[in-house]
């Protein structure tokens, strides 16, 4: 039951968010000082702009006809697990924001879906319950997620409804939002009455696999997408899980809310958990590793070839610092390739050196024991940069403003022209979700021969467009792609794949 307001009043609708994707296998945890907080007027100044489903929810106040109540946004780059001390900080904020503001008549919470804390391995569920307590029972509370949620059914029992992003990489945020917040507002004024329901396919759905524009996924979203046009339906969502945070909800998620018809959403959802399940022999996975995969780069006869780092997603919370790939490029004396590294230390040694300056450098391999070697490579510093860049264009993540911090760029074995590579040094872990990356360097994407983009999915958006071709590589590290049963903890056992 929700509180009907006739639109006579003009209605409020509060909006929060709190988002990020947290790696339990990842070495470091996040803390305070990771997370970027915008409040108030603030919030809706950054966001408004933008992309994002933050976006999406303050327009959705033009088109439905409410006043946005902007309280807290948190957002940080996917990494390992958030300490106890923030996710009380940043829910403590929302949470003392929705008391500030009683009688309020809807509260749209943008999550990601694949937050753990040190205190609550599912912690978005956490932050809704505790949403839900203080707003009461009868606020209508519309959450959304990223595709990448692993999602419980306590979540989804205490929300109103759950608008999960139908894309990867991640381009319709925006439009998710709005979605959302319609739902927030025409349930407000009574005039849809949404129920849910949950369908989880027991199986582990390999980031390799998630990529929307092609099978399996594509004809999945396609079904989702048409069960949306039906009268009746307010939303159908299939999350495809985020295999990095060892959380008993991990896996795939199909959630349908309809309008005050719970065994329609029951039925939807199981239909959809059905369809993917029947596939489950086409979700294994073979790429090649490393050297297989530089082989093949080298021999492509059309350029760039674009080789996806699997291992060292840093969109997924890994370190950024891989040197695996890199290894192979300088073993198999690769030339006109381009890698970007993690590495403040090595970029401020460049920045003291100079522009010009012969360098020989201990690079990448820091963060821990799972990103390959520190390898020392010598070359020249051929250029420095603040490391900020802008994106324009609809890409994955759907933000705007860019800051990689000092960034060196350093020539690697060209003697010769033609010979060796570029090394892109930057200071803030940075996914490569914007071609600007590397162009505010001054590289010339078509000007290269092989880019290493560190990334699964995420980079296409910027890449594909770029590149010749693209080449998925399995490579080690944090978002490894093949993670047996014996290092999950928490996962619920005998799901497909880790026991066939
Ligand atoms: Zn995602």
């Amino acid at each position: 039951m929700s509180t009907v307001n006739q639109g006579n009043v003009s209605m409020r609708i509060a909006i929060a968010g709190f988002l990020h994707e947290s790696n339990t296998f990842a070495s470091q945890v996040t803390g305070m000082a990771q997370f970027r907080v915008h409040s108030g007027e603030k919030l809706l100044q950054h966001y408004a702009e933008t992309f994002h489903e933050i976006a999406g929810f303050i327009a959705g106040a033009g088109e439905y006809d409410f006043e946005p109540l902007p309280l807290v946004a948190a957002e940080a780059t996917p990494s390992g697990t958030v300490t106890a001390a923030a996710y009380e900080e940043i829910t403590g904020g929302i949470i003392r924001a929705l008391k500030a503001n009683p009688g309020m008549d809807g509260v749209l919470l943008a999550l990601h879906g694949a937050m753990v804390s040190e205190s609550y391995p599912e912690a978005d569920a956490e932050t809704v319950r505790r949403v839900r307590e203080a707003i009461g029972p009868d606020c209508p509370l519309v959450v959304t997620h990223d595709y990448h949620a692993n999602i419980p059914a306590s979540l989804v029992d205490r929300a109103d409804a759950l608008v999960v992003y139908q894309t990867n990489p991640h381009v319709d945020q925006r439009e998710r939002g709005l979605r959302a917040a319609g739902i927030a507002a025409r349930t407000s004024r009574g005039q849809v009455r949404p129920v849910s329901a949950l369908a989880k396919p027991e199986l582990v759905l390999n980031i390799y696999f998630h990529n929307t524009s092609r099978p399996p996924m594509a004809p999945l979203m396609a079904a989702a997408r048409a069960l949306e046009e039906q009268p009746g339906i307010l939303a159908c969502s299939v999350a495809a899980g985020y295999q990095y945070a060892d959380v008993p909800a991990m896996g795939p998620s199909i959630v349908v809310v309809t309008d005050g018809d719970p065994e329609r959403a029951r039925q939807e959802a199981e239909r959809l958990g059905r369809r993917m399940w029947d596939r489950r022999e086409q979700l294994i996975v073979r790429i090649p590793a490393p050297a297989a995969a530089v082989t093949q780069a080298r021999a492509a006869s059309s350029c760039p070839v674009t080789l996806l780092d699997f291992g060292d997603n840093i969109g997924g919370g890994s370190a950024g610092d891989s040197t695996f790939i890199l290894e192979q490029l300088l073993a198999q004396e690769a030339d006109g390739w381009v890698v970007t590294l993690w590495d403040p230390e090595a970029a401020g040694r460049c920045a003291e050196a100079g522009i010009g300056a012969s360098v020989r450098l201990d690079a990448g391999g820091k963060t821990d024991s799972m990103h390959g070697p520190t390898l020392t490579v010598a070359g020249t510093v051929r250029t420095l940069h603040d490391g900020s860049y802008e994106e324009t264009e609809r890409r994955h993540g759907g933000g705007r403003f860019f800051d990689q911090g000092l960034t060196a760029v350093v020539a690697v074995g060209r003697e010769e022209q033609g010979n060796g590579g570029l090394l892109v040094l930057n200071s803030n872990r940075s996914s490569p979700n914007s071609i600007h990356q590397i162009t505010c360097c001054g590289i010339q994407p078509h000007q290269q021969k092989i880019l290493v983009a560190k990334g699964a999915v995420a980079p296409r958006a910027a890449y594909e467009p770029v590149s010749a071709q693209l080449i998925e590589v399995d490579s080690g590290g944090a978002t490894a792609i093949h993670r047996g049963p014996q290092e999950y903890v928490r996962a619920r056992p005998g799901l497909y794949e880790w026991n066939r």
